[in-house]
């Protein structure tokens, strides 16, 4: 088996295979996690509109892991 067939998934934080039965999937690990967030919080990441707390029940539906994302409410447009 390959290397790249080993590793189905890689972190978005660091590129590292990040394991799906992980605690922090999609993600490696809980720091690039919030590695991650932080990107999101401070605006290296444009969105087309502002995050609404629905937008954390419905990526929570879909199985997105938005534990935490709640503190970086409330979400005001941007200027
Ligand atoms: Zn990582």
């Amino acid at each position: 088996m390959s290397e790249r067939d080993a590793a189905p998934w890689t972190c978005p934080t660091c590129a590292r295979a990040a394991p799906r039965e992980g605690k922090a999937f999609p993600f490696c690990s809980p720091r690039c996690r919030l590695i991650d967030l932080g990107r999101w919080a401070g605006g290296d990441y444009k969105v087309s509109r502002a995050l609404e707390p629905d937008d954390l029940e419905e990526a929570a539906r879909d199985g997105l892991p938005v534990e935490g994302l709640e503190r970086f409410g409330p979400f005001d447009p941007e200027p």
